[in-house]
């Protein structure tokens, strides 16, 4: 059998793969003063990697080589075609190191290794595909006026693009980030998540020999008040695109907001999963279960409120803990494992510091609740019953496997309590009644609604947040909005017969 924990020979072969500095122009370098950082094995809390590390001086390189690209350079002057060519160059490059880029996924992040491998990389590929197909199809309109002339729209690229992403899906933040822009014909300046910059470093070298002119994606791993606040408020900038807490989206927006450049925001969530009296409760809680346990709870979207009707919930409750308790934890590499390590000790703490909350807020614990194992940063999926919408536990993002259920009555009660939060982003109804699953629909305010079903994502649609859950829309046409801008043309009309 294999040791648990340890660097296998594979897993050496694709740190080896890394070049672990910026990049930028095409070249890796290191950061200024030759500052780095280290990104840790999850498993065990020791050191993977040392990684460049950007400073302020290192952005601003960056950010003047993306300049230079946008301004000088043939991406935003070749063809759409041609830029969806290169993108999907890319994503073959990326489907040809599918088993590298997923041992990196699950060694810098530590989810299991074939979730990697089946979900995050073929997800970021397809997407990358999807926006390589959008790149000759942005197009404006002819429109009628009042007089004589012709009047048209072109849709153009906003320029250089400074994107800050998180670590909870390294390569499919990377990849939402990189489609639409690179469709759009902008350049790019990316600031990595601290915990995870491995694969997104490996993805830009690919895009290099994808024949990506240099200069279009910079990536530059960095921390977020230095690195992440030196882009956002750089004046060189055209656009800034973030994903991570909604309290660093305030930082964000503020910073972006010196300089008048858009912003779009993808933040927190807390989300509701309501599960009615009709559903079926062994598929109710498979699917409360899994809008929870998803990622090791480690999604914006999770279902980290899970309503359920009073007539079902002892029975609920009982069958979500057996279901926790059924959860396999350990290695990622093992095959088998469900739920490896969270990403870093700062967040293995605060799960421990909301689960010591939830308990001396009168919650019920039902199962777990105490770490895994004796080393690295594994959380034991939890479950708390008798949860009220005034605990810590119920209203705080908690991004761990931490199950709360709460308990309704009436229809009009869980809608209204359903939406008593600051967030918006998903949320869903477990149902067998076409009426209340419409009612609900409308009545969530949210930006996805999943219907007897949770952890849709599809390249094609819409996502994004309501209310402090983000501003903007990421992935489908939507995205293509926030990263072109429209010039409308005029011309007299003077020939004859007109
Ligand atoms: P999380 O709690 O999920 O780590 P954060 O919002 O802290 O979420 O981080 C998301 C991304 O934002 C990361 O790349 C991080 O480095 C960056 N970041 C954190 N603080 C700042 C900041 N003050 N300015 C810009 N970026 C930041």
């Amino acid at each position: 059998a294999e040791p648990a924990e340890e660097l296998q020979e594979d897993h050496r072969a694709a740190l080896r793969s890394v070049t672990p500095k910026l990049l930028i122009n095409g070249k890796f370098e290191d950061a200024s003063g030759g500052r780095t950082f280290e990104t840790y094995d999850p498993r065990t809390g020791e050191v993977l990697m040392s990684v460049a590390e950007a400073q302020a001086e290192d952005v601003d390189r960056a950010v003047k080589a993306a300049r230079e690209a946008f301004d000088k350079g043939p991406w935003p002057r070749m063809t759409g075609r041609q830029r969806g060519l290169l993108m999907n160059k890319l994503a073959d490059l990326m489907q040809d190191n599918l088993e590298e880029l997923a041992t990196l996924e699950s060694l810098d992040n530590g989810k299991p290794y074939t979730i990697a491998k089946t979900v995050d990389v073929p997800m970021s590929i397809e997407h990358l595909r999807y926006y390589g197909g959008w790149a000759d199809k942005i197009y404006g309109q002819t429109l009628p006026t009042d007089g004589k002339l012709h009047v048209y729209t072109l849709r153009e690229p906003l320029g250089v693009i400074g994107q800050i992403i998180p670590w909870n899906f390294p390569l499919l933040m990377q990849a939402w980030k990189l489609g639409p822009a690179l469709a759009g014909g902008n350049t790019i300046v990316m600031k990595v998540a601290e915990q995870t910059p491995l694969s997104a470093l490996r993805v830009g070298e690919l895009a290099i020999q994808a024949g990506i002119p240099p200069g279009v994606i910079n990536i530059i791993p960095g921390d977020g008040p230095v690195a992440g606040a030196a882009l956002a408020k750089h004046p060189g900038i055209d656009k800034v695109a973030f994903t991570g807490s909604t309290e660093v989206g305030k930082l964000i927006m503020a910073q972006a907001a010196q300089n008048l450049v858009p912003v779009t925001l993808e933040l927190g969530g807390k989300s509701a999963c309501i599960i009615c009296p009709d559903a079926d409760i062994d598929e109710a809680v498979r699917i409360a279960h899994d809008a929870l346990f998803f990622n090791h709870g480690q999604c914006c979207t999770a279902g980290s409120r899970t309503f359920v009707h009073e007539s079902i919930y002892d029975e609920f409750v009982k069958k979500a803990a057996e279901a926790a308790k059924k959860r396999t934890v350990g290695d990622p590499f093992k095959s088998g494992t469900q739920q490896g390590p969270q990403v870093s000790q700062e967040q293995f703490d605060k799960i421990m510091f909301l689960i010591k909350k939830g308990r001396e807020e009168g919650a019920k614990l039902e199962v777990g609740g105490e770490r895994y194992g004796e080393k690295g940063y594994f959380v034991q999926p939890t479950v708390f019953s008798n949860v009220t919408d005034d605990m810590t536990i119920a209203k705080d993002e908690i991004f761990g496997p931490v199950q709360s259920i709460l308990k309704w009555s009436s229809i009009e009660e869980v809608i209204e309590r359903a939406n008593n939060t600051k967030y918006g982003l998903a949320a869903g109804v477990v149902t067998k009644s076409l009426d209340t699953a419409n009612a609900l629909s409308r009545a969530l305010k949210a930006g996805t609604v999943w219907v007897n079903m949770w952890n849709g994502f599809d390249a094609g649609v819409p996502f994004g947040g309501y209310k402090t859950s983000g501003i903007g829309r990421e992935k489908g046409e939507a995205a293509l909005s926030h990263y072109t801008q429209v010039k409308a043309v005029y011309e007299p009309l003077k020939g004859p017969m007109l």
